[in-house]
């Protein structure tokens, strides 16, 4: 394997691997170790290029300092990307490549999943580092996270509720949804269950009809999901679906979903913050996978740690939103400043 550095200021160690043997060609990106070992999921995508691939495990890994700071966990952040299409191109053995990239870090970084990653992909991964998480075996194994963040991205939408409508009910609530995943799917359950009405869009036909059966809901194709009449967009799929084209067509008073880097750019969450739609920032809502998988990571007995960590990110979400409010500032401006007094103390 061909392991070659590459350049990343403000980064702690980027690094860019080649197999020829497996087919492997992946990045692994420390931002920060500053409150431990970073640890980040894996994410598997037809990247077109190395430097689309690099600037995405570049955006991620620095998204994984803040999601752990902002879950007030002791872990650093850190990311992984291989560059294949996760339909076609995976093996048993492209996965153990990965493992032995991941262990060629040292504990330094520690892998799970993320788009396009399964359980049973990392379990590969894991027959060569004992630095993977997510396991479904072993000690401390804490499986697919993906129900996880769900529940901490519907608690910390029942907390902005109140920031966006004046009182904290779902129920009549329609909420468009885009992305029926992994973790979009149990989103939906929580919230067909609490009594919201579905509005969703995937580029998976089954996932559609899924939910149109299970949960009553209504589906658009999926670039009408911006143009909605609704009350609430959650983001379940890919990042960057927030810029200035998307945000001028929602109809919606609150933004609260579980994709990582939900905005375009800095610009995006001001955008929304003039239109008068509350955003509830990305890596405070969606921590509750980190929440599962850092039990393996820290080896956490307490069964009530996870549930306690995952109320305290819509306690984390209630208190950025009222700042941003009294200080009237974006929501994600409060959040970015609220990580880096962390990081800095
Ligand atoms: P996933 O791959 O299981 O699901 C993504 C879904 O989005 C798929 O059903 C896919 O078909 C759909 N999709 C892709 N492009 C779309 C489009 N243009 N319009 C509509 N649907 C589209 O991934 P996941 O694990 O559910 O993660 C979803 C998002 O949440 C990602 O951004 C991920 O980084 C983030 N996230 C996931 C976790 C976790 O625990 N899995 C934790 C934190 C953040």
């Amino acid at each position: 394997m061909k392991l070659t550095p590459l350049d990343a200021p403000g980064y702690e160690k980027v690094v860019y691997a080649e197999d020829a043997e497996s087919g492997l060609k992946s990045i692994i990106a420390v931002h920060s170790t500053k409150l431990g070992p970073a640890a980040g999921g894996c994410r598997m995508f037809n990247y077109p290029d190395l430097e689309t691939a690099k600037i995405d495990a570049l955006r991620l890994s620095k998204g994984m300092t803040y999601k752990n700071a902002a879950a007030s966990l002791p872990l650093g952040g850190g990311k992984s990307v291989i560059m294949a299409d996760p339909n076609t191109d995976k093996s048993p053995e492209l996965m153990q490549a990965f493992g032995r990239f991941v262990e060629s870090f040292g504990g330094m970084y520690t892998t799970a999943e993320d788009v396009g990653i399964s359980v049973e992909d990392i379990e590969e991964a894991a027959k060569f580092t004992s630095h993977a998480a997510g396991l479904n075996k072993g000690a401390f194994a804490s499986g697919d996270p993906s129900p996880v963040t769900a529940r901490g991205v519907f608690l910390s939408c029942l907390a902005a509720l109140k920031h966006a409508f004046g009182r904290d009910q779902i129920e009549g609530k329609t909420v468009a949804l885009q992305g029926l995943g992994h973790v979009g799917m149990y989103f939906a359950e929580h919230l067909h269950a609490a009594g919201a009405q579905l509005l969703v869009s995937d580029i998976d036909a089954h996932a559609v009809a899924e939910a149109r059966q299970r949960f009553s809901a209504r589906s658009v194709a999926p670039d009408d999901i911006y143009d909605v009449e609704a009350d609430i967009f959650a983001p379940c799929a890919m990042g960057a679906i927030l810029n200035a084209d998307t945000i001028k067509r929602l109809k919606v008073k609150l933004v609260c979903g579980a994709a990582n880097n939900q905005l375009a750019d800095d610009a995006a969450g001001d955008a929304l913050m003039e239109r008068g739609i509350v955003y509830a920032p990305d890596y405070v809502v969606n921590g509750g996978g980190i929440i599962s998988v850092s039990t393996e990571i820290l080896k956490i007995t307490d069964e009530k740690w996870v549930d306690r960590k995952i109320e305290q990110l819509a306690e984390t979400t209630d208190k950025i939103l009222t700042k941003a409010k009294a200080l009237n500032a974006s929501p994600h401006k409060v959040a970015d400043q609220f990580v880096e007094e962390v990081l800095a103390n």
